[in-house]
């Protein structure tokens, strides 16, 4: 084949509960031959969650040694846990010419904005900030507490939004996919991101 393409990396990200990881479920068959990265954390894991598939579930001692083996492209605190992206699965699914799909926390994404500018930055965005306590209170798996931090938090994370590429509005999750769906194949038509041969 006379064009082949790099591998693209997309970043999801924005606000605790606006639903990005009910879009990435839907997104990922839509567009296929995109792989998602498997993050690790130091959350207890939920019932049936497993080691390996949501998550690698590390206790607090080997996600330090992790983070000094410099194992993280990045990693953050995330409401009590550590939330890490492991460098090495990326790097080389990117290298292979294969599209990689992070679904981390605003911290995590500024980040990866550092040391991986070319990266697609998208940003999920609630149609209101009520939505967010609705969507929180439905989803029925944080405490009170833990839901108040995540709304303060949400305040601040919005005003990093101008730093991402696209905005996703997930108002209508049909259409809030459709856009994210849009983003990922038009980028992959991009003529930057071909090695012409
Ligand atoms: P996040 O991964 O951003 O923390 P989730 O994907 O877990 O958020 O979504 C939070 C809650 O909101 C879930 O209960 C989910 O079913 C619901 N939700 C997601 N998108 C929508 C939407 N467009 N309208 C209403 N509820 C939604
Ligand atoms: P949960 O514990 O509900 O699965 O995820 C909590 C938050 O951590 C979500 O906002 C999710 O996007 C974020 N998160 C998941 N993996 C990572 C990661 O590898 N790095 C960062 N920075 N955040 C992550």
């Amino acid at each position: 084949m006379y064009m082949t393409r790099k591998g693209i990396l997309f970043i999801i990200s924005g606000p605790s509960g606006v639903g990005k990881g009910t879009i990435k479920k839907a997104v990922l068959p839509r567009v296929g031959d995109l792989l998602e990265s498997i993050s690790a954390t130091t959350r207890k894991p939920r019932i049936n969650e497993e080691h390996g598939r949501e998550y690698f579930f590390l206790t607090e001692e080997e996600f330090k040694t992790w983070i000094q083996q410099d194992k993280f492209i990045e990693w953050a605190n995330v409401y009590s846990n550590m939330y890490g992206t492991p460098r090495e699965f990326v790097i080389k699914k990117l290298e292979q010419g294969k599209d990689v799909l992070l679904e981390i926390d605003i911290q995590g994404a500024l980040q990866v904005k550092a040391t991986m500018p070319e990266g697609v930055f998208i940003f999920i965005a609630p149609p209101a900030i009520e939505d967010l306590v609705d969507r929180l209170c439905n989803r029925d798996q944080d405490s009170p507490e833990s839901i108040a931090a995540r709304l303060a938090a949400s305040e601040k994370e919005m005003s990093y939004m101008p730093l991402y590429d696209y905005v996703v509005v997930n108002d209508d999750l049909e259409d809030a996919v459709t856009k994210t769906e849009a983003i990922i194949i038009a980028e992959r038509c991009k003529i930057s991101n071909l090695n012409m041969g």
